[in-house]
């Protein structure tokens, strides 16, 4: 097997070893890189410097008598992690110059541990969307098919890892935007509850939705990843103060006696019949695993789009008021006045799609419409947080597709915002109720396209979410399938 289509536990096997150094681990996946990225684009900044420099500091660290699981494994990052000393875009032109001068909390823990990170991936325009086509620095395209979508909008994170351009990869993920391109592209995301991993650094979309999590070829990774970068941080006064469990320890204690509920709700009219039939076919392997399979129900699942779609804009406007030229952001050349230098930097700063959503936030939170969208939007959240705690009373964890369709062409929906907005149906109730999910591979169309299924459990769950993800991905046996990317 090529050294860059190891996995993150079978490259630290052989850095232990001592029969490969990260200094070729990263000389080969930046070889992968040469190789195949002119036709994936999945990087908006590529480190290649300073990933060999990283390299060799770990190979130091090592000769040292350093080990960790992540000493020396090449890894890349969406580009809505703040990185210290390197360019961090969140997709936008808005932030096409900006180069943190420090790096988010999650990096710093990656950077403690000995990761070498290789560069920065492509998203959605400040993480809005669900195709990466709104990204400024080009759209990345699917390994698996180069004229389709990847996902998103953590698509470029999916993408490299798909494509064998990184050992793993992080996301963000506030409606979807970790499992639905991990679904997409055949890996494994997961995102983790709400307080579980560190905001600090991560640019803000929507506060009380956003989480970091792993982007990565097998479940062990993922929890490997997930171990790293979790745990409390005071900078982050959402942060949650538990300790980390050892998910990778933990991770083989299988599904007997599991009570595995499947929403009634997630497979409805509107949902592919392949998609159907690659979940309902790994709902059957946990079935012969020893898992007992029940039907439950979340009620309130078709608000969801319609809540989220007030909620995210709404702290979207907020958040991003802080781009106006003075404090952040691209300023523009040509302005008389204050006013118009904000207005010109903003228009010409931002895309269409976050235009779009900062004009529906503001005026969802204006005075005299506040009470008939952003309240009652508040209000769905809290009858679906009540439909989560209702489920996980008749079972421990959720399964059901991620999304409605497998990847769809470029170019399909991004004149047709609705239906765009409409594909994340199934994934955005897990960020209104603060759940952990992942999105693991569970079969391919007929024309060879990845489909995932969906794991959801209850806040704090995560172990048991990998466990059943592990179990089910031996059942399985898809792990090893690779995109036939030359
Ligand atoms: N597709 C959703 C949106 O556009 C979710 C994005 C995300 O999770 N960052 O808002």
């Amino acid at each position: 097997m090529a050294i860059q289509e190891l996995n993150i536990h079978e490259l630290q096997a052989r850095l232990a070893g001592g029969d490969l150094s990260s200094l070729e681990a990263t000389q080969a996946v930046l070889a992968r890189i040469d190789l195949v990225e002119a036709r994936v684009g999945a990087y908006t900044t590529l480190d290649r410097e300073g990933a060999l420099a990283q390299a060799a500091v770990a190979d130091r660290r090592r000769a040292a008598g350093e080990s960790g699981d992540l000493l020396g494994v090449p890894l890349a990052l969406k580009d809505i992690v703040c990185t210290k000393g390197l360019r961090t875009t969140c997709g936008s032109r808005m932030l096409e110059t900006f180069v943190p001068p420090y790096d988010a909390a999650a990096v710093e823990k990656l950077k403690a541990a000995g990761a070498v990170i290789l560069g920065k991936l492509g998203m959605d325009e400040f993480a809005m969307g669900s195709s990466t086509e709104t990204c400024a620095y080009g759209v990345p395209k699917n390994p698996w098919d180069l004229s389709r979508i990847c996902g998103g909008s953590s698509g470029g994170s999916a993408a490299a890892v798909a494509a064998d351009e990184c050992f793993g990869a992080l996301g963000s993920d506030t409606g979807g935007s970790i499992r639905q391109p991990a679904s997409h592209c055949g890996i494994v995301g997961l995102k983790p509850t709400y307080g579980r991993v560190s905001r600090y650094g991560l640019i803000a979309y929507a506060s009380s939705l956003d989480q970091l999590g792993p982007m990565t070829k097998d479940v062990l990774d993922c929890a490997i990843l997930l171990k790293a970068i979790s745990g409390y941080d005071r900078r982050d006064s959402t942060s949650v103060d538990r300790p980390v469990p050892d998910y990778p320890a933990t991770l083989a204690a299988g599904v007997k006696g599991l009570r595995v509920g499947i929403p009634r709700e997630y497979f409805e009219e509107g949902l592919d019949p392949e998609v159907e039939a690659a979940v309902r076919n790994g709902i059957a392997a946990l079935r012969e695993a020893g898992a007992e399979v029940v039907e439950v129900s979340l009620p309130h699942t078709g608000y969801g789009v319609a809540a989220y779609y007030i909620i995210a804009p709404a702290e979207a406007s907020s958040n991003l008021a802080r781009y106006d030229g003075v404090r952040f952001g691209h300023r523009t050349k040509e302005a008389d006045t204050l006013l118009e230098m904000f207005q010109k930097s903003r228009a010409e700063g931002f895309g269409a799609e976050v235009q779009r959503r900062i004009m529906i936030g503001t005026y969802v939170l204006s005075a005299g419409y506040y009470d008939a969208y952003y309240r009652k939007a508040l209000q769905v959240r809290t009858l679906i947080v009540e439909d989560f705690r209702a489920a996980f009373e008749k079972c421990d964890v959720l399964a059901s597709p991620v999304a409605p369709t497998p990847a769809w062409r470029i170019g399909e929906k991004i004149d047709d915002p609705l239906s765009m907005y409409l594909s994340d149906v199934l994934t955005i109730s897990s960020n209104l109720a603060g759940v952990p999910c992942l999105s693991l591979p569970c079969g391919f169309s007929a024309t060879g396209l990845p489909i995932g299924i969906q794991l959801q459990a209850a806040h704090f769950e995560e172990e048991r979410l990998l466990q059943t993800a592990f179990a089910l991905e031996q059942a399985l046996g898809l792990a090893a399938r690779k995109p036939p990317l030359a």
